[in-house]
C-alpha cells in the first residue's frame, strides 16, 4: 500500500503584518512538505472576516513567504487558495451536519443564556438541543457535543491531550445569516484540500477538540495535529505586536538576510539534534521532524539572531555582499542621491564593512562619509573627540602633514603621519586619530580610519579637516568671549 502523500497547509488570516510566529509555522509545514516528492504545502488565505481583512495584508503574506523561499516556483507549493471562495462548501457542510442530527438550530440570545446560568463561564446550556427548530431568522446552528467521555487529541508534539465533553459547550458552527465560524470553515477547508497534517500555533489547541469532533461527525479520520510552542520575549512574555518587533518585514528592512532568518526561525522549538545551529535550509529541511519539536515556549533572542545574521553576512562572496547591500545604497532608502554613489568606491570599502556589520542596514552609517558632501553631524561624537585646545592642535598638526605633497596618499603613510602629529603633542595614536575621524566621518566609530582616508582622497579630507578646524576655532572664540 502506498501512503498518501503529505499535504500540510499554512492558513493565515490577512488581518495584519506578517508575524515571525507565522513565518515559523510556515517553515515547519514547508520542511515537511518538501520531504516527499509528492508532498505539498497549501497556502490558504483565511479571509472570511471581511471587516478585518485587507488585500495588502494578503499581498504581504505572499511577499514574505517568497522572501523566505516559499512560493509558486517550487512544485511543493500549492495556492494561494482563498477561504472566501469555499463559502458554498461551508454552508453545505453546515446543512449536512444539521440533517444528520449532529447540529441543531438555536434562537437563544446571549442574555437569555446568561439569565439561565448562575455561572456565565459555563457557556451554552443546551436549551435548544431537543426543541427541533428549523433554520430561520435569528437562529444559529450549534454542534451537538456528544454526552459523556472526553475527546482525546493526539498531538505529535504534546502527546495525548484530553478534553472532557462536559467542559465543551454546544458551540456555534454557523451564524444566523448562515456564515460559518472559524472552527467549521477551517475544518471544511482542511477536508476539501485533503490536508494530512495540521501544524499551527499553540493558541489553536483549545479549538482542536471541537474540530476533531467535527471531523468525526463527518465520518472522517482527523489529520495529524501538531501545536507549536509559543514564542516569548526576553521577559518570557508571549511576543505581541504592541510590545515586540514581530513583523517579519521589519527584520527584512533592517537588513536581516532571508537565509539567516529562516535558519533562526527553524530553531524556535526545534533543533537538528547535534550542536550545529548555523545550518542552511537544504541541510535542515531533511532533518526536520514534527515529533522532535519541543512543547515548551521558545525564546526569540534578537541578539542571537543578529549574531547569526552577522555570520551569514561574512559568508557571502564579495560581489554577492555588494548586491545585497544595494537596496540601502541606492534609491529611496539611501541618504544621498544616486549620482553621489560611486560603485567602485563602495566595492573598495565593502570588504572592510562586510566583516563589521551584523545587519545590512548598518552599512549606511559605515560608508556615508564617502557619499555625502559633508559628514553627518553627530553631537555626541563631536563633543567626545573635539576637546578644546588639544583637539584643534591635533587637527592642525594633521592638516600640515596631510597637505604635504611629499606624503603619499595611502593608508600606511597616513597612519604614520597621524602618529607623528599625535606624538608632537604627546598623544598616542588612539587619542590622536579620534579628532581626525570625527572631522572626516562625523563619528567616533567606523571603518579602519586610514583606509577610509585613502579612499576619500586628499582633497576631501583636507576640506573636512579645514571645516572642523573652523568650527573648533569659532567654538573656542565663543568660550573665550562668554
Ligand atoms: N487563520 C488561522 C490563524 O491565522 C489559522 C489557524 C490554523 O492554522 O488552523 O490563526
Amino acid at each position: 500500500m502506498t501512503e498518501t502523500p503529505i499535504r500540510t497547509r499554512f492558513a493565515p488570516s490577512p488581518t495584519g503584518m506578517f508575524h515571525v510566529g507565522g513565518a515559523r509555522s510556515a517553515l515547519f509545514n514547508w520542511a515537511l512538505a518538501q520531504q516527499q516528492a509528492e508532498g505539498r504545502m497549501v497556502l490558504r488565505i483565511e479571509d472570511t472576516d471581511a471587516a478585518r481583512n485587507r488585500p495588502e495584508w494578503t499581498e504581504g503574506i505572499i511577499r514574505a513567504l517568497a522572501w523566505l523561499g516559499i512560493g509558486a516556483d517550487d512544485p511543493h507549493f500549492e495556492g494561494p487558495h482563498f477561504q472566501s471562495e469555499q463559502a458554498d462548501q461551508h454552508r453545505e457542510t453546515a446543512r449536512s451536519l444539521y440533517e444528520s442530527g449532529r447540529a441543531y438550530y438555536c434562537d437563544c440570545t446571549r442574555e437569555q443564556v446568561q439569565e439561565r446560568r448562575d455561572n456565565p463561564n459555563l457557556g451554552y446550556d443546551g436549551f435548544c438541543r431537543d426543541r427541533g427548530l428549523e433554520a430561520g431568522p435569528g437562529r444559529a446552528l450549534r454542534f451537538r457535543v456528544p454526552e459523556g467521555g472526553p475527546t482525546v487529541v493526539d498531538d505529535r508534539i504534546r502527546g495525548r491531550v484530553e478534553f472532557e465533553h462536559a467542559a465543551i459547550e454546544d458551540f456555534v458552527i454557523a451564524r444566523a445569516d448562515g456564515s460559518p465560524l472559524f472552527v467549521l470553515a477551517n475544518v471544511v477547508d482542511d477536508v476539501e484540500m485533503g490536508i494530512t497534517h495540521v501544524i499551527r500555533g499553540e493558541e489553536h489547541l483549545s479549538n482542536t477538540p471541537k474540530q476533531q469532533l467535527l471531523w468525526e461527525a463527518l465520518e472522517l479520520a482527523p489529520p495529524v495535529w501538531a501545536h507549536l510552542p509559543v514564542i516569548v520575549n526576553e521577559q518570557r512574555k508571549k511576543l505581541s505586536k504592541r510590545r515586540d518587533k514581530v513583523a517579519l518585514e521589519s527584520y527584512q528592512e533592517e537588513g536581516y538576510l532571508a537565509e539567516a532568518m529562516v535558519n533562526y526561525l527553524m530553531l524556535l522549538g526545534w533543533a537538528p539534534g547535534d550542536d550545529r545551529e548555523i545550518m542552511p535550509w537544504s541541510q535542515m529541511q531533511p532533518l526536520f521532524r514534527v515529533a522532535d519539536v519541543n512543547s515548551s515556549s521558545a525564546f526569540f533572542d534578537e541578539k542571537k539572531l543578529r549574531a547569526f545574521n552577522g555570520e551569514y553576512i561574512r559568508a557571502l562572496g564579495a560581489d554577492e555582499f555588494v548586491e545585497r547591500c544595494r537596496p540601502w545604497l541606492t534609491g529611496e532608502a539611501a541618504p544621498w542621491d544616486d549620482a553621489a554613489f560611486d560603485e567602485d568606491v563602495f566595492r573598495a570599502v565593502a570588504p572592510l564593512a562586510q566583516s563589521r556589520v551584523a545587519v545590512l542596514g548598518e552599512i549606511v552609517p559605515n560608508v556615508d562619509f564617502l557619499f555625502l558632501d559633508t559628514p553627518v553631524e553627530d553631537d555626541r561624537s563631536w563633543n567626545k573627540a573635539m576637546k578644546p585646545g588639544v583637539g584643534r592642535e591635533m587637527l592642525e598638526a594633521a592638516q600640515a602633514r596631510f597637505a604635504d605633497p611629499g606624503l603619499a596618499w595611502a593608508a600606511e603613510p597616513l597612519k604614520a603621519a597621524t602618529e607623528e602629529a599625535g606624538a608632537s603633542l604627546g598623544l598616542k595614536l588612539g587619542k590622536a586619530q579620534a579628532p581626525v575621524r570625527v572631522a572626516v566621518t562625523g563619528r567616533t566609530v567606523g571603518l579602519p580610519l586610514f583606509e577610509s582616508l585613502e579612499l576619500l582622497g586628499r582633497e576631501r579630507v583636507l576640506a573636512r579637516v579645514g571645516a572642523a578646524l573652523e568650527r573648533l576655532r569659532a567654538q573656542e572664540k565663543e568660550t573665550a568671549q562668554g
